[in-house]
């Protein structure tokens, strides 16, 4: 074709031309090449995803309980016991409590038309007297319901107390009734109205949609949406009995967990319901079983303040909310990092399978800026650091460590049981050393002199006072630790540090009272 323009060029029209070749071996070809690149895209997408980062939740909850129970109750009229009926509804059952919990009372020991004066003490072992000797004037103690007089009374017949001061006259010390008064409350239902947000997607739902038919009760296969609970059905899915628990009281938890991907394709976000009960129903009965507490009406008769002493039982029902969250643990014996992003209500960490995620190449510069890791920090006088924890080591090794550990250096947890599963976690995966015994833990982890640089790093005016010096290089030296092990800070800040890590750590840089909290998430 000449290249010169000529009228006749501008009106030209190129086309491809194609041509079908029967070619097993082109044939093969194409597709192969077709495979690749669809898996290759698949797994992108997919992959891509995996990265969608999922965090907690921030939720409100509100409860309404509605019902009604006609309790039969023994009163005490003019020395004459008399039957009366008596019917109960919300405002006579429920209490304001704090935080996303509700109390319904079940069961109740009343002690009618109390007054300040003087009166001799319930028969007790504790209280029994036989002269004015065995009372001591000014005398109480926690267990006293009011302070001695010093004088030995005369309680009922020939059984003689000690007086006391007190709001008269004293509660007896009974056993809750049986069967419980309010043994109908398990007909009682509550609807829970629980609004969630997740803060890093901007993305706010509700459990209850428009258009959710409102009338309906929960059950666990053919209602599984609806927010309305029957209480009896509460225990029945946990096995309990609703009538023995209503006796002494008792703890359920009625967990939510947010199933949700918030991906703009797969998009759905559904509340998933179970409980829980949280007492511990195989204390025997001397070690203060169920849930109960005390509270009075006031009133006054005469000009005279008296009141009516409620100790009452129940039920406390407590609302937990859980939302989807990745985690990532790592085992000293595998190169991969795991991730879990699975609904983990009850499974400990540890036998948790999880999705693989290769761990992020060390990045040597990181490595510079820790000079003071490379090297061995110079004696502080008066306080030989490395021997104390050479001894340490030593003599306080546990010697039963729970069956879920590898390493032999783990400690059960002190979270309660519904977030347990989160410190149930070894080193290892299979039997072997510890990693806190390393070196490297030694120097990156434990290393008061380096966490204490680091701090400063951050902040350096910051003033190390001495009580929360030990908080503050316990969080550093978990952050270290979750960054040393994962690599990447955003895989760190959702890292499950180990049980024998976690101990260790806690061990060297204890807290000077109360309970260690554990991990929380970051959002
Ligand atoms: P506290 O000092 O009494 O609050 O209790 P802890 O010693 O358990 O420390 C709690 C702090 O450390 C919180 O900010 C937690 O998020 C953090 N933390 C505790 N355990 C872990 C963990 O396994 N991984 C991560 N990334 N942070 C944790
Ligand atoms: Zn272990
Ligand atoms: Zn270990």
């Amino acid at each position: 074709m000449p290249a010169c323009c000529s009228c006749s060029d501008v009106f030209q029209y190129e086309t491809n031309k194609v041509t079908r070749i029967q070619s097993m071996n082109y044939g093969t070809l194409k597709w192969f090449f077709h495979v690749i690149v669809f898996s290759y895209v698949s797994f992108a997408l997919l992959s891509d995803k995996l990265y969608q980062r999922k965090e907690s939740v921030i939720s409100s909850v509100h409860t309404k309980v509605k019902g009604i129970a006609e309790v039969k109750e023994e009163i005490l009229e003019n020395g004459v016991k008399k039957l009366v009926h008596h019917v109960f509804d919300t405002a006579d059952y429920t209490f304001p409590l704090q935080g996303n919990s509700f109390f319904v009372m079940t069961n109740f020991l009343k002690t009618e038309g109390q007054e300040q004066r003087l009166c001799p003490e319930y028969p007790t072992r504790r209280t029994l007297c036989s002269s004015d000797r065995g009372c001591k004037k000014g005398w109480m103690d926690p267990q006293s319901k009011g302070i001695q007089t010093g004088r030995c009374g005369v309680y009922k017949g020939n059984q003689k107390t000690c007086e006391v001061s007190a709001w008269c006259p004293i509660e007896a010390v009974e056993e809750a009734p049986r069967p419980a008064l309010l043994n109908s409350a398990e007909n009682f239902t509550v609807l829970i109205k629980n609004n969630i947000d997740f803060p890093g997607h901007n993305y706010t739902t509700r459990n209850i949609l428009p258009g959710l038919n409102i009338t309906c009760t929960f059950h666990k296969t053919q209602n599984p949406q609806c927010p309305i609970f029957r209480l009896g059905d509460i225990f029945r899915e946990t096995g309990d009995n609703f009538s023995d628990v209503a006796i002494q009281g008792g703890i359920m938890g009625i967990e939510i967990y947010w199933d949700c991907n918030l991906d703009r394709w797969f998009h759905h976000c559904r509340p998933k319901y179970s409980f829980r009960r949280l007492d511990d129903k195989t204390t025997n009965v001397s070690l203060y079983p169920g849930y109960n507490f005390r509270y009075a009406k006031y009133y006054k008769e005469n000009n005279v303040e008296k009141r009516t002493l409620m100790k009452v039982f129940g039920i406390r029902f407590d609302i937990l909310v859980f939302g989807t969250t990745l985690k990532y643990v790592s085992f000293v014996d595998e190169s991969h990092i795991r991730m879990v992003n699975q609904q983990l209500l009850g499974r400990r960490l540890q036998d948790v399978k999880g999705q693989e995620v290769p761990r992020p190449p060390v990045d040597f510069t990181d490595l510079s800026k820790l000079p003071l890791a490379l090297h061995d920090p110079p004696p502080t006088p008066g306080q030989p650091e490395e021997m104390q924890l050479l001894r340490e080591e030593a003599t306080t090794r546990p010697r039963d460590s729970p069956v879920w550990c590898q390493c032999g250096s783990c400690l059960p947890s002190q979270l309660p049981e519904s977030r347990r599963y989160l410190e149930e976690l070894c080193c290892r995966k299979k039997p072997g050393a510890c990693i806190t015994t390393s070196e490297l833990f030694r120097k990156l982890v434990l290393s008061r002199h380096i966490l204490q640089f680091l701090l400063l790093y951050q902040d350096p005016l910051l003033a190390l006072d001495v009580d929360s010096t030990n908080n503050q290089l316990r969080h550093c030296a978990y952050r270290c630790y979750a960054t040393w092990r994962f690599g990447s800070q955003d895989m760190a800040d959702f890292a499950i540090l180990p049980s024998c890590c976690r101990w260790r750590i806690r061990r060297e840089f204890p807290k000077s009272q109360g309970q260690y909290s554990g991990f929380k998430s970051p959002y």
